[in-house]
């Protein structure tokens, strides 16, 4: 579809976004990726993905290309920050073992 704001735009992406995960969409991401990989669709087809440079060779980001967005940008950067939090927490809770390690010396009644 033709959006005919960058706000429409953005509202059809990040809907879209939101299911693709229970629909089965998965990723790949190309070697030294930053950020680049394909999104692949249930159906099979893959999409070429950049969420560095923000674009994407589907159709509606074909059709829509002066607002640069499309789902599959969305999405893959919601998987990156996803992994990007997830990664900080296991950071922290290696560094909450490691006090457990140390018997409490004080506490406060
Ligand atoms: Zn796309």
């Amino acid at each position: 579809m033709k959006a005919t704001t960058k706000i429409q735009a953005e509202r059809v992406a990040a809907a879209g976004a939101a299911k693709m995960s229970g629909q089965g969409y998965t990723f790949r991401l190309y070697a030294g990726h930053d950020g680049a990989g394909h999104v692949i669709n249930p159906q099979g087809d893959r999409y070429r993905v950049n969420t560095q440079a923000g674009v994407c060779n589907c159709p509606f980001y074909r059709e829509n290309w002066q607002f640069g967005t499309c789902k599959h940008l969305v999405w893959l950067k919601a998987e990156f920050d996803w992994q990007a939090r997830a990664d900080a927490e296991a950071a922290d809770c290696a560094e909450w073992e490691e006090y457990g390690k140390h018997d409490l010396v004080a506490s406060k009644s």
